[in-house]
């Protein structure tokens, strides 16, 4: 059956539009305002808000993606020192994806490790915007907030982690290095084709991850685009919130929580080794590669030792959502640790 279809309420959208935030939250001058910053990004951009009542943090993106750990001591900070009543988060998906978890973190007791899952969020959040400054991962769309707890990687899974409002404004992504921008890019290559193939995809999120697909595939076959890539990035999200994602991400998140390796890049080396289940995409995929000039890490499983192959076939176990979404309701038959473990081998 059909999910209720969820997007954001509020977007802005083109060139030079971070300025009229104010358009995106009432009372702009009056509320207290915490920005949630990706450290890489020039403060010159937020010279137009230094007024009383917004806070800037930042947020060393460059250094892994966020940790339960990370959010809570945020959260207690900024509890101490602002108690906002909106948070901003403005940089990549991991930026956005610390901003959404302490909009949460700010109204709900306890760690935020005991969030990580599906549905487990009681009270509602503070209101929240978002600003990508990376397109790719969807971050902006989805109901999820990704973070590292003590034992898995696994995300804040719910309606309250979607932002409120969001600007999508290309003229923040004009000096973005080649890599990051092919590593996210792909990201949103790899929703759309898991969204596609996936068994919980109906018209309407089709018609997101058809449209986000021949974009991301064209900003990589032809031509870099930055403004359709935020078109991608964002329907690619809206695609997978009202869909799910498939075996690429339930394997990568392996590798990630062992060798901390960013989501892009262990998107990027899993899909590779995936041709069984996605043949022409993955094909495409290595086309992309190579025009992009891209080099993957190879031969990383020889590092792997047999502890660690089973907590990555652990972690994998757990996907149980992305996992039905790609193989059905009986995909244990097929996704069994042994053939996890073949997969992973193969990298
Ligand atoms: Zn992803």
């Amino acid at each position: 059956m059909n999910k209720v279809f969820k997007n954001i309420p509020r977007i802005l959208f083109g060139k030079g539009t971070l300025c009229r935030i104010d358009e995106l939250i009432y009372s702009f001058e009056k509320k207290r305002i915490v920005f949630i910053l990706d450290h890489r990004i020039p403060s010159v951009y937020l010279e137009q808000f230094k007024t009383k009542n917004i806070d800037i943090i930042t947020f060393p993106a460059s250094k892994g993606e966020p940790t339960t750990n990370q959010v809570d001591n945020l959260t207690e900070k900024i509890k101490k020192n602002n108690n906002p009543e909106v948070i901003v988060g403005m940089g990549g998906g991991s930026t956005l994806d610390v901003a959404k978890s302490v909009s949460i973190m700010l109204t709900n007791p306890g760690k935020s490790e005991n969030y990580q899952g599906w549905d487990l969020v009681k009270n509602p959040p503070i209101h929240k915007i978002g600003i990508p400054t990376l397109p790719g991962s969807g971050s902006e769309a989805s109901r999820t907030a990704v973070l590292f707890g003590p034992e898995k990687k696994f995300g804040i899974n719910s309606d309250y982690s979607m932002f409120d409002g969001l600007i999508l404004d290309s003229d923040l992504m004009k000096t973005l290095p080649k890599d990051q921008k092919f590593f996210t890019g792909m990201d949103c290559y790899i929703h759309c084709v898991e969204s596609l193939t996936g068994t919980f995809i109906n018209s309407l999120s089709k018609t997101y991850a058809e449209k986000a697909l021949d974009l991301c595939t064209n900003s990589f076959l032809k031509k870099y685009n930055a403004d359709e890539m935020i078109v991608a990035s964002y329907l690619g999200g809206a695609s997978i919130v009202n869909s799910e994602v498939g075996i690429c991400h339930a394997l990568s998140y392996g590798l990630s929580l062992e060798f901390k390796i960013r989501h892009g890049i262990a998107n990027c080396i899993v899909f590779k080794n995936l041709g069984e289940f996605y043949d022409d995409h993955v094909e495409k995929f290595i086309k992309m590669l190579d025009i992009s000039n891209i080099k993957l890490p190879e031969n990383i499983s020889k590092n792997f030792t047999k502890d660690i192959l089973k907590r990555m076939t652990n972690m994998t176990l757990q996907m149980d959502k992305p996992l039905t979404n790609a193989l059905g309701v009986n995909w244990k038959k097929i996704m069994t640790p042994k053939k996890i473990e073949e997969i992973y081998m193969k990298m």
